[in-house]
């Protein structure tokens, strides 16, 4: 016999500040939200290590901590929190239908879209193969770099990430040495200039990465060629960091949901509104431009906002 299929009110997609945030507002408002956390519990601020610009937090707090935090919070207002990984959605009709895990059919009345942005990696194929092996290529410094801690790193990348990455990685291991394939950081200058000043962070600037040498299980090294002048160096390294950006986590929407070019889920302006009325959308998976926890927390309280006046209006 088949599962009842079940039906709520507010169905609330992800765990990170955007997601919680919806939560607590949601369940302050009796939406009775029902939030399904994902692959990654707690989104992408629990492989961030300090978070130090969070206001409340005078003296910083981890990532992994504010997001336990988030959930008491939400949790404490009735959010039930599940474990779970949506793998599908219908929003033809009025009710929203989605699926837990392929299996679970749930039928929504809103639907809180929170499932943010995952890591890039360049692509290459010997980055991939070590990726896969678990030898030696990662996009997680905070999650990875204790297995590495005193030995020599290549990390990729010039943003903000990759600073905060490399810094991370500077306290562990002996030598971090930073790949960027332009003259210039993309990082903000605070954080560019902390990575300068690291004495055992060694930056290459205009380097392009050819391709991460192994003994076929582990990484042994990196060769990267200079866009400038066509050298070709080997560095000798036992983990290759990737720090290059991300990639919104919208694909199971792409049938139902206006996206651009590079999978945002375009929103209503001034809104957390789809184009699909009764489904919302907050945090990153909507945002390329901010991309910050406190962004994304003050677009989860719109999303529960808008999802609490949608309902109002329709029963009046
Ligand atoms: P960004 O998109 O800001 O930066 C990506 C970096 O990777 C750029 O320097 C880019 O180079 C480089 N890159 C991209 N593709 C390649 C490639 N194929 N080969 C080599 N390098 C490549 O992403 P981030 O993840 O760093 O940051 C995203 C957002 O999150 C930003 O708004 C940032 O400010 C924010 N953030 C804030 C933090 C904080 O305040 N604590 C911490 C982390 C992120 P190029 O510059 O040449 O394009």
């Amino acid at each position: 016999m088949s599962e009842q299929i079940e039906k709520v009110k507010c169905l609330i997609i992800g765990s990170g500040p955007a997601g919680y945030t919806a939560a607590i507002y949601a369940s302050r408002a009796n939406l009775y939200p029902v939030l399904y956390q994902g692959t990654q519990p707690g989104g992408q601020l629990t492989t961030t290590n300090e978070v130090e610009n969070f206001p409340g937090y005078p003296d910083g707090v981890t990532g992994p901590e504010m997001m336990m935090q988030f959930q008491a919070q939400a949790q404490r207002f009735g959010t039930d929190v599940r474990d779970g990984w949506i793998t599908k959605v219908d929003f033809s009709g009025d009710i929203h239908k989605v699926w837990v895990n392929d299996e679970k059919e749930i039928h929504c009345e809103t639907v809180i879209i929170s499932t943010g942005a995952s890591a890039k990696y360049l692509g290459l194929e010997s980055e991939q193969k070590y990726l896969k092996l678990g030898g030696g290529v990662s996009a997680c410094a905070v999650c990875d770099g204790f297995f590495y801690r005193g030995q020599e790193v290549v990390l990729v990348g010039a943003g903000d990430s990759a600073c905060e990455e490399a810094h991370y990685l500077s306290n562990i291991c002996k030598k971090v040495t930073m790949l960027v394939r332009r003259d210039v950081f993309r990082a903000s200058k605070i954080m560019a200039e902390r990575v300068k000043k690291t004495e055992n962070i060694e930056i290459l600037y205009n380097m392009n990465t050819v391709e991460v040498l192994g003994d076929g299980q582990v990484v042994t090294g990196v060769k990267a060629k200079s866009n400038k002048t066509g050298e070709v160096i080997d560095i000798p390294a036992t983990g290759f960091f990737v720090a290059i950006g991300h990639t919104p986590n919208t694909k199971i929407f792409k049938d139902y949901l206006n996206l651009d070019e590079t999978g945002y889920i375009v929103n209503v302006p001034d809104s957390s509104k789809t184009n699909v009325p009764g489904v919302f959308v907050s945090g990153d998976a909507a945002d390329h431009v901010y991309r910050q926890a406190v962004t994304a927390a003050g677009t989860g309280c719109m999303a529960a906002l808008d999802a609490e006046r949608y309902l109002a209006a329709k029963h009046g």
